[in-house]
């Protein structure tokens, strides 16, 4: 199969199983769009129990081979990967950013991001060194000796979300793989296109037949890959509410589950601030891919003077966004990826509205260009005067929305942020030493930022996440050497 780079219709897309792309026996078939322009560029197959159980005979069967293989030898299979990539990196920003709705810079950023996930795999040869051994461990028993191994488990699912549709599986793919496991992958149904095609490149890279494949489909999909009885662990990205629901149904089957879920990201915006700086990170780190991360701010809360100092200065800055279609040079920030997601955004901005919030900037009557107003876009909104308990200071919007709190001190600030029901950054923008040391210890979050747009732990840190950010013990990234392997202690002695 060969998917052709922005094509204007990608057609019935395949599955990829035992290192060829083949037709889906499936349940139904879904529509994939290129949000700019609200038109279907793929129809996407609801693949069914019969797809997952070829795809995980297939892992299996790679699996029994694959796990024998010295792990230098598997780590040389990631470095044509990564040379494919790089290849084919402006292909995939692309193909990203027409599916996702994001711009070629966003997309860009993304290719970039999956590299580095390649390039923190290519160590795990030196971390799979932390083998232990002891010799003449028994005391009066001087020939026994006890020694840590680690081993690959098996079969992994990886069920990913919408808005990073190739790095967030590639989070997990290549350590996964090269600690001597084989995956499937299930992509979020909205844009699978790029990483469907994307397992061309493993195939291109050598990998042997059933290492990686992928099903597409939707929840009944991700249920059967976490029902399969040989699917040893399961590796989760996407909502909250999802992976409530996944972190239960995997672990009550004995499997191994990792849940990076939604977010509430709070930003404590102090007096003493440095003013331009401050505002263009604020900005994007709220505005930049339409707020559909998982890592961008969630609300502001100004301290005391701070909102009189920098909230206008906000709205210049927003009111200079340009919104419009993705692949167009000029965009600064494209569409949502779907009309369900817009939807429920402005459903949000209109509650908070009925609450008592008020509109410094109205997303919904920004104006797109005539020719793509069938698009999913929503222009940046800012809402005033919120309080900390409405729904749109609690929950999460993923879309292009600032709602500001006021508080009159850190501490007040301190306590609005921790209030919320999600874990995953903390952000404050501070010159003061002092403010930003004790919003690092006491804000109860995976990722602090200070003074930064977007608190992301780049591949050779670990991704934490608190309270419902996160569901399961060992973090994704650089803990993924716990996750993927299982340790074994052998105890030996010879006469
Ligand atoms: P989602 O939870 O709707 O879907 C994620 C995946 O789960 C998709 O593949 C989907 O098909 C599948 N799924 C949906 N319902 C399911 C069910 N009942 N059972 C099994 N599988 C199911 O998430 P989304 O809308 O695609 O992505 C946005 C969410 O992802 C946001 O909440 C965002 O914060 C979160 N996210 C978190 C991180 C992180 O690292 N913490 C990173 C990116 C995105």
């Amino acid at each position: 199969m060969s998917l052709k780079c922005l094509s204007e219709n990608y057609g019935k897309l395949l599955n990829y199983i035992d290192g060829e792309y083949v037709e889906a026996d499936y349940v139904g078939l879904l529509k994939s769009y290129d949000p700019g322009i609200g038109r279907v560029i793929a129809e996407v197959p609801v693949s069914s129990s019969r797809d997952v159980e070829v795809a995980v005979s297939s892992a299996l069967e790679a699996f029994k081979k694959w796990a024998q293989i010295p792990i230098i030898e598997r780590m040389r299979y990631l470095i044509r990967l990564r040379s494919l990539i790089e290849e084919k990196s402006e292909e995939l920003a692309l193909m990203i950013a027409q599916n996702v709705g994001k711009t070629i810079r966003e997309g860009r950023g993304e290719v970039q991001r999956t590299i580095e996930a390649v390039d923190s795999a290519l160590g795990l040869p030196h971390l799979f060194m932390s083998v232990r051994k002891l010799m003449n461990v028994a005391g009066g028993d001087p020939e026994i000796d006890m020694e840590m191994v680690r081993e690959p488990l098996g079969v992994f699912a990886i069920i990913s979300p919408f808005n990073f549709p190739v790095m967030i599986p590639m989070w997990f793919i290549p350590m996964a793989i090269t600690l001597g496991n084989t995956v499937i992958v299930k992509p979020s149904e909205l844009d699978p296109v790029p990483i469907t095609y994307f397992m061309k490149l493993f195939k291109d890279a050598g990998y042997p037949n059933g290492v990686v494949n992928l099903v597409n489909g939707d929840a009944s999909t991700s249920q059967h890959l976490i029902e399969h009885k040989d699917i040893v662990g399961v590796a989760f990205v996407g909502s909250s509410s999802v992976a409530e629901k996944i972190y239960s149904a995997a672990s009550s089957r004995g499997k191994r589950v990792l849940c990076q879920a939604g977010a509430k990201n709070p930003v404590v915006l102090m007096p003493d601030a440095t003013p331009d700086q401050s505002v263009e990170n604020i900005v994007t780190g709220f505005f930049d891919m339409a707020g559909q991360r998982c890592l961008a701010p969630g609300l502001l809360i100004t301290v005391g003077e701070a909102y009189d100092k920098f909230v206008e200065m906000i709205v210049n800055r927003v009111r200079r966004i340009k919104v419009g279609y993705q692949l167009l040079k000029d965009t600064d920030v494209g569409p949502l990826a779907s009309q369900k997601g817009r939807h429920k955004v402005v459903g949000m901005i209109e509650k908070a509205l009925e609450e008592g919030a008020e509109t410094l900037i109205d997303g919904r009557e920004y104006k797109i260009d005539e020719k793509y107003q069938s698009g999913f876009y929503l222009g940046p909104t800012i809402l005033d005067n919120v309080s900390p308990d409405m729904e749109i200071a609690r929950e999460e919007v993923f879309g292009p929305v600032m709602p500001i709190v006021r508080a009159s001190s850190f501490e007040e600030a301190l306590e609005i942020a921790n209030s919320r029901m999600y874990g995953n950054t903390g952000t404050i923008y501070t010159s003061s030493g002092k403010y930003a040391r004790e919003f690092a210890r006491r804000m109860n979050a995976g990722n602090i930022a200070v003074n930064m747009a977007v608190a992301q732990p780049n591949q050779f840190f670990p991704f934490p996440g608190r309270k419902k950010s996160f569901y399961g013990v060992l973090h994704g990234q650089t803990d993924a050497l716990d996750f993927f392997t299982d340790r074994k202690v052998i105890m030996q002695r010879w006469w």
